[in-house]
C-alpha cells in the first residue's frame, strides 16, 4: 500500500495543501485590494505572515513524509526546508508582520 493512503499521511497531506490554498487566497486578496486602489498594507502582512509560516510547515511535514530520504540532502525536499527558513526573515520579519497587522487593529 503506497504510504499516501494511509489515513494519517493523507490528513497531513489535505492540511498541507489546504494551508497553501488559503495562503494563494491571502495573497491574491491582497493584489486584488491593491489593483483597485484600495488600502492594502495590513492585508499584504497577513499575506506574507500566512504563507511564509504555512511554507515553513508545509516544507517540514514534506521533509517528514519523505522519511530519511526527506532529510538528506540527495534530494530536494530538505532544501526547500531550508530555503523557506528565510522568508519568515527577509522582507520584514513575521513578528514585525505582526506588529504592523496588530497596530492596523488597535488604531
Ligand atoms: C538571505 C537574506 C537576504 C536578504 N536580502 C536583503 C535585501 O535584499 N535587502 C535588504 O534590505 N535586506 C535584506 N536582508 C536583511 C533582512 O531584511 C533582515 O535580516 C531582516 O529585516 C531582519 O533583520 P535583522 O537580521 O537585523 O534581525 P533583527 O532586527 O536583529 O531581529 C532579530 C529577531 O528579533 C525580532 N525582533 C526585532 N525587533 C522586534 C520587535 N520590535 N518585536 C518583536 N520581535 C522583534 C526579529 O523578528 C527577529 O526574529 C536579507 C537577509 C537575508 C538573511
Amino acid at each position: 500500500v503506497p504510504i499516501a493512503e494511509f489515513q494519517g499521511v493523507s490528513f497531513m497531506l489535505a492540511d498541507m495543501a489546504t494551508g497553501i490554498e488559503a495562503a494563494r487566497s491571502t495573497y491574491l486578496a491582497a493584489a486584488r485590494r491593491r489593483d483597485a486602489g484600495l488600502p492594502f498594507g495590513p492585508q499584504a502582512s497577513m499575506s506574507k505572515l500566512l504563507a511564509t509560516d504555512n511554507a515553513m510547515k508545509v516544507t517540514t511535514d514534506a521533509v517528514q513524509l519523505f522519511g530519511g530520504y526527506g532529510y538528506t540532502t540527495e534530494y530536494p525536499v530538505e532544501r526547500f526546508m531550508r530555503e523557506v527558513k528565510v522568508m519568515q526573515i527577509f522582507e520584514g520579519t513575521n513578528q514585525i508582520q505582526r506588529m504592523v497587522i496588530g497596530r492596523s487593529l488597535t488604531r
